[in-house]
């Protein structure tokens, strides 16, 4: 007899003690309990494991659970034992004992669950035995690592394709909070459900409040701040390696903030023990790599800060989405700079995967990197790369809440993908910059000659390396790391193509700094507080001369500006008016030497003002 959603909602609060089916879990659980199976996309913290734990409890047989991490599945167990419900693992790490008596209870039909990683379950031994057993269902917990479209695939996961043959009865039930809509339809061909009904959950988060900001450097102040600008609150910060773990705790607690350092290379013993002592404390920081967070489930994370952002919008989604668990505001804030993106597609080229898998990565990286430093919704960024459609803008990220002003940089990006083309992507960022300028030292014959050789005089060094690091954040250029003296290449030919083109906009969050030629970085002078004293308004025609007088002079002997005269004693003659020498001498910042040197034609200069 099949059971009906009623049951599943006595059984949820019987034993498992929540008031209501939350979002699709009580669609989900219908359909499996009707014999059927399914996929679902719930987010992180969506309940998945009810929708395979609760089928198990009332059909008959044992509900399989197939789960990548034997970290997952201890907790899942422990979590069930404590809910009263006869739950058991078979994985290499159990003790020979604890099998013999895990399968005892299920000859005995006493077991409800029983966890196994895919290359445990897919033994022929294994599958002949538990083919003899009545089954209540086969589970794929984060069934998107059978898809190489997705972020965390697994080769192994691949031979659960088998399970439609070798169970063609027991229904099978994928879960994942994780897949955009082309690496579900891989899950549906790879698992052999392609008649399955499929549940997919909104991706929004009303309660989390994202924003994004460039770091510079490592960006290690500016956790610190803020950090402790949200004092007395739970959080967790992530950061790419264990070192960089280490130290931003150990500089958290240096400035007071009770901080925890965890990840893979810390004893066993000692990881539970920070784990226990955060999820019992209200408030206290978490410091983690990414071995962080499986099954975690604290309900009231305030804030999850990304000192290093992760690899792809899956990772993100999740490990933001650890944040606000109970509902309340949280939120999740990311740290990221092209170095970032660059060291990510570096990993990536580096491990040893089939080519295809790297592509697909590459591009999931580019695609974050591309919302991270982008001008929409972040909320609405994601959500539609998940496959949402009609999807609105969230109203809360730094985004929506400080629009940025769009700036067209179209062409100045065409000028710069046509430098990196001609130069065959044989330099670094520092020696394109000064192609762009024409200011390149010594430069060869060939690249003297190149039409693209100066062409972008109009923005400064730093404008051009702001747009250089956008058009790698946009995939249209791209780093090769040429043993830590990167050397910048062109990215996607068909997105270039359609710059070139004009059919794809490049679209800036400020204007590109422009080149200021009175200054020796071509940096504009920055507008600083001891900036020259104001001049009168019937004073300023003179003062614009004697800078024009300036910059000519500068020109002329090739030295900087202020080194003939600073503003502030331009300022100074504007107003004095010295029509002799001794009176010139008398202004600030004028010695003999300028005497000297300058002395005649600034005085010239002021008769001719004089009136
Ligand atoms: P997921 O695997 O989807 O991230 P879990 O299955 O671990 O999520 O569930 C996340 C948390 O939500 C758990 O603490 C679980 O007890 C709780 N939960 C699941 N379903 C419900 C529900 N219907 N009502 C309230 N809490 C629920
Ligand atoms: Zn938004």
């Amino acid at each position: 007899m099949t059971a009906s959603l009623d049951e599943a909602r006595e059984v949820l609060r019987h034993t498992f003690g929540h008031a209501e089916f939350r979002g699709l879990q009580g669609a989900v659980i219908a359909e499996v309990l009707a014999g059927r199976s399914a996929m679902a996309v719930l987010p992180t913290g969506g309940g998945k494991s009810l929708c395979y734990q609760i089928p198990s409890l009332l059909r008959s047989g044992v509900g399989l659970v197939v789960s990548p991490l034997i970290a997952l599945m201890t907790d899942q167990v422990a979590a069930l034992a404590q809910a009263g419900v006869a739950a058991a693992r078979l994985d290499s790490a159990v003790d020979p004992r604890d099998q013999d008596e895990t399968w005892s209870q299920l000859a005995a039909g006493s077991l409800d669950l029983l966890y196994l990683s895919p290359e445990r379950l897919m033994q022929p031994a294994m599958l002949e035995r538990l083919a003899r057993l009545p089954l209540a269902l086969v589970a794929i917990d984060e069934a998107h690592c059978v898809s190489q479209w997705g972020h965390d695939f697994r080769p192994e996961y691949r031979m659960l394709g088998r399970l439609a043959e070798i169970f063609p009865e027991v229904p099978r039930l994928a879960v994942t909070a994780t897949a955009d809509a082309r690496t579900r339809d891989d899950i549906r061909a790879e698992l052999q459900l392609k008649e399955a009904a499929e549940f997919v959950a909104s991706f929004a988060r009303p309660e989390l409040q994202l924003s994004a900001e460039r770091k510079s450097g490592r960006g290690r102040k500016r956790v610190l701040e803020l950090v402790t600008e949200r004092p007395g609150r739970a959080g967790v910060i992530y950061a790419g390696s264990r070192d960089g773990v280490d130290e931003l705790a150990a500089d958290l607690r240096a400035v007071g903030v009770p901080a925890l350092a965890y990840h893979a290379g810390l004893d066993k013993a000692v990881r539970a023990a920070r784990l226990e002592e955060f999820l019992e404390a209200e408030t206290g920081v978490m410091v983690a790599t990414i071995a962080f967070g499986m099954g975690v489930d604290k309900p009231d994370v305030r804030f999850v800060i990304h000192a290093d952002p992760p690899a792809a919008i899956e990772a993100y989604w999740q490990e933001i989405g650890r944040a606000g668990r109970d509902g309340e505001p949280a939120e999740g804030i990311t740290l990221y700079s092209a170095a970032d993106l660059s060291w990510a597609l570096r990993r990536i080229e580096s491990r040893d995967m089939e080519d295809e898998v790297k592509q697909v990565q590459t591009r999931k990286a580019r695609q974050f990197y591309a919302m991270l430093n982008g001008t929409g919704c972040r909320a609405a960024a994601v959500r539609r790369y998940f496959g949402e459609e009609g999807v609105e803008a969230c109203g809360q990220c730094d985004l929506c809440l400080a629009p940025p002003h769009a700036h067209d940089a179209s062409l100045a990006a065409q000028k710069a993908l046509s430098a990196v083309h001609r130069l065959g992507g044989r330099f670094g960022r520092g020696r394109l910059v000064d192609h762009l300028l024409g200011k390149t030292k010594e430069p060869s014959d060939f690249e003297a000659g190149l039409s693209t050789f100066g062409i972008g005089r109009e923005f400064s060094p730093a404008g051009w390396r702001d747009l250089v690091e956008q058009l790698i954040f946009e995939g249209l250029l791209k780093e090769d790391p040429n043993d830590n003296r990167p050397l910048i290449g062109l990215g996607d030919a068909e997105a270039v193509r359609a710059v070139y083109r004009g059919e794809r906009k490049v679209a800036v969050r400020q204007a590109p700094e422009p080149l200021d030629s009175a200054t020796r970085s071509g940096r504009p002078r920055r507008k600083s507080r001891d900036a020259a004293p104001a001049v009168p308004p019937h004073d300023q025609p003179l003062f614009e001369a004697l800078r024009a007088w300036r910059a000519a002079e500068a020109k002329r002997q090739h030295v900087p500006p202020y080194v003939i005269f600073h503003d502030r004693t331009l300022a100074e003659i504007a107003v004095r008016k010295p029509a002799r020498l001794e009176a010139l001498a008398a202004v600030s910042g004028v010695g003999q030497a300028k005497i000297d040197r300058y002395g005649a034609a600034v005085t010239d200069l002021v008769a001719t003002f004089d009136s």
